[in-house]
């Protein structure tokens, strides 16, 4: 669950949420994916034009939480936060041999003294070129671990199911560099084991892959992925040991390592690690001082697919009829309703606060959906639209002198009337305990 506060309270009545209605009988569209169609109906994206999506305040609440959760394993895998100019001067595309190879996915411009620009759909260039013209690197200051999270560009021929493949997207590239290639293999296990710790907080189970190194190059590349029909990726994993492989990578029909069969599985690529050597330090003479001359510096290309991840995981947790979130990224963990206004449950009102303070003290985020012109049922369907993970109702159970909740939990899903005792435990030990854990603690205690 996500602790981080980020404007903690919100108000349903005054969130920028603009919600799709479609008509009941309407087609379905047959390039919509389930997840695109919640996330446009529920307001939390909107499409601008082609392949190009604005995230509204619940979207990009998402991806702010995402946000938190890379940048601390970046921190712990020692990188540092930059953000590069998102145009690269075409030149660098022609050192690296990279302009006619990316061809037509390159979105391109010319600025008024006819110089071309390529809007960026990866930094290798960039980056590299930063690093030549302030080296010779010191050997003291290697490794060099630097990552950026910003917007990405790329004209894809179709693009589809909104940010699963759109045409701007926000990344999260790390670029390192080693003196040499034992060095660089250290980083990558180090930034593997970082991308592992990313997916088991995230929670949608994954699968880490062999892949292919295609026009980004290099000796080495793992892919993470997630598995749903409207994947476009091919991962074949062994039916007996943990070996799993990017269809596009292997030729391979049996495991190599044990011979049992292999099976296939429609995936989403979500992230890519690539062990580059000195691809790109060679020709943009990006080196350190090695004691015998300067030597080209060995790198590491790190991606992560920030807006097609969050896309990805909702694909797999979703339902045809509901939206669902990792609960990590929902944008808000628990949606509070109070009672109707000039209800018989109006009385209970009293107990939002204490409900909002305890939510607070345990740093949850929650909203409240104030709209009290509204039914309690309305307003549970609205919830349920959103995906919020947790709902609480304060209703009828809620008027006596012994008030209990209804507690909706998303996740499991199931519905409990509980107290506020049993609600204070349950947010304090989220983390590491179900409802059920704590009322039989609860129950044995008493
Ligand atoms: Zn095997």
């Amino acid at each position: 669950m996500s602790r981080k506060v980020i404007n903690n309270m919100g108000r349903c009545s005054q969130i920028f949420q603009p919600v799709n209605i479609a008509p009941k009988d309407a087609p379905v569209k047959a390039d919509v994916s389930k997840s695109y169609k919640h996330m446009v109906d529920a307001g939390i994206i909107r499409k601008a034009s082609t392949g190009m999506y604005t995230l509204l305040p619940l979207g990009l609440r998402v991806l702010e939480k995402l946000t938190d959760i890379v940048d601390q394993e970046m921190l712990k895998a020692g990188a540092q936060k930059i953000l590069l100019p998102a145009l690269t001067s075409e030149k660098l595309w022609k050192k690296t041999n990279r302009l006619t190879q990316a061809g037509r996915e390159l979105f391109t411009l010319r600025d008024r003294h006819n110089n071309s620009y390529v809007l960026s759909p990866t930094h290798e260039e960039t980056v590299t070129d930063l690093i030549s013209i302030v080296g010779p690197l010191s050997p003291k200051s290697l490794p060099l671990r630097l990552y950026q999270i910003s917007s990405k560009w790329r004209d894809e021929m179709k693009p589809r199911l909104g940010f699963i493949r759109g045409r701007e997207f926000i990344m999260k590239d790390l670029y390192t560099f080693d003196a040499g290639p034992e060095e660089a293999k250290i980083t990558y296990d180090i930034v593997n084991k970082a991308y592992e710790n990313i997916f088991k907080q995230i929670g949608v189970p994954f699968t880490k892959a062999l892949g292919s190194t295609g026009i980004i190059g290099g000796s080495m590349s793992h892919e993470y992925h997630y598995s749903t029909d409207v994947g476009e990726d091919t991962v074949l994993s062994c039916s007996q040991c943990d070996y799993h492989v990017n269809e596009n990578a292997t030729e391979e029909s049996i495991c190599p390592s044990c011979k049992s069969s292999l099976v296939k599985d429609n995936t989403i690529e979500v992230g890519h690690t690539f062990l580059l050597e000195t691809k790109y330090s060679e020709p943009l003479h990006a080196t350190y001082h090695s004691g015998h001359g300067h030597k080209p510096l060995s790198m590491g290309c790190y991606g992560l697919g920030m807006t097609r991840l969050i896309a990805a995981s909702v694909e797999v947790l979703s339902t045809d009829q509901e939206l669902r979130w990792p609960v990590a990224l929902a944008p808000y963990t628990v949606c509070v309703i109070p009672p109707k206004a000039g209800s018989k449950e109006e009385i209970a009102s009293p107990h939002v606060e204490r409900i909002c303070e305890i939510l607070s003290q345990s740093n949850v985020d929650f909203i409240i959906d104030d709209r009290t012109n509204l039914t309690i049922g309305n307003r549970l369907i609205y919830s349920r639209k959103c995906g919020f993970p947790f709902v609480i109702v304060i209703g009828k159970l809620a008027t006596g002198s012994s008030p209990l909740f209804e507690f909706h939990d998303l996740t499991s899903p199931k519905r409990e009337d509980v107290s506020i005792e049993t609600l204070f435990s349950f947010f304090n030990n989220q983390d590491t305990k179900s409802t059920e854990e704590i009322k039989r603690e609860a129950t044995i205690a008493s």
